[in-house]
């Protein structure tokens, strides 16, 4: 990519998108998928996890490596750019020679330096761009340190993801948003933009939209919201996922106070 995703977060009059299933199941699951939000929304970039990091065993772990061809092909077929969560070197091996286009840090992997550093040293000279979830628990500096050992190994094009923080049993949330947090990044790391994870936070997707407008009120940089072809049917994270068309009446309905660059 000739210019970086920050520059071009920055740049765009309207929010960064990244949309996709929380996890892909197949290649017409996400060749559909991705035709439909291309049709649908302004989205640039197509995620799909291809390893998921289920809290408990027992669930479905993702489709493995047989997948990351079909998230590259549906993003390029319909011309957007393809994420994908890693969380170990070899992850990180896979998605360089399959071309995604953008890696990401998952929520339960930020928590961990060793793991962070081994994924920093494994990225080092990819020169790809990598978003970073905030760690499950409410811990700034984990944050911050993940940035710092991904700049330490030459990653520049960074970006953060709020997805929420763990909580015990609040009705209201799946992950609490602690908004203070991303607002303390914001004011240590200006330079850093962030994204906001209404799907993580809320776990509903009817509950979706205030979490988003929240988002751009403060002027987050961008959302990324999962979106599934048939969202009650979704192998993972079923209760949260919105069908694309269900994303662009949201969307229609965000108030943007940003202002054009
Ligand atoms: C996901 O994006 O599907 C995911 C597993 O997210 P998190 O790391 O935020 O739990
Ligand atoms: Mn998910």
């Amino acid at each position: 990519m000739e210019e970086k995703l920050i520059q071009k977060i920055q740049r765009s009059d309207r929010p960064f998108l990244v949309a996709g299933p929380c996890s892909a199941e197949s290649a017409e699951q996400m060749e559909m998928v991705a035709r439909d939000i291309a049709l649908n929304t302004h989205a640039q970039v197509l995620r799909a996890g291809i390893w998921k990091p289920r809290t408990r065993p027992d669930s479905f772990e993702g489709v493995g490596q047989i997948g990351l061809p079909w998230l590259v092909e549906a993003a390029k077929n319909n011309g957007l750019l393809s994420t994908t969560e890693v969380a170990n070197a070899k992850h990180v091996e896979l998605i360089l020679k399959a071309g995604v286009d953008i890696a990401w840090i998952g929520a339960r992997t930020t928590v961990n330096p060793f793991a962070v550093q081994e994924i920093a040293d494994a990225l080092k000279g990819s020169g790809i761009p990598v978003m970073v979830k905030n760690p499950i628990n409410p811990d700034l500096n984990l944050w911050i340190g993940a940035f710092e050992r991904l700049e330490k190994a030459g990653l520049t094009d960074l970006a953060g993801i709020h997805r929420g923080f763990s909580v015990y049993n609040n009705p209201r949330y799946r992950n609490q948003p602690n908004w203070e947090i991303p607002i303390a990044l914001k004011e240590e790391r200006p330079d850093l933009p962030i994204i906001c994870d209404p799907s993580h936070i809320s776990g509903k997707r009817e509950n979706l939209l205030p979490i988003a407008q929240k988002a751009m009120d403060l002027n987050f940089e961008g959302l990324i919201i999962e979106t599934h072809p048939n969202p009650e049917k979704a192998w993972s994270d079923a209760r949260q996922q919105v069908t694309p068309t269900a994303l662009r009446e949201m969307l229609s309905q965000l108030t943007l106070r940003r202002e054009l660059i």
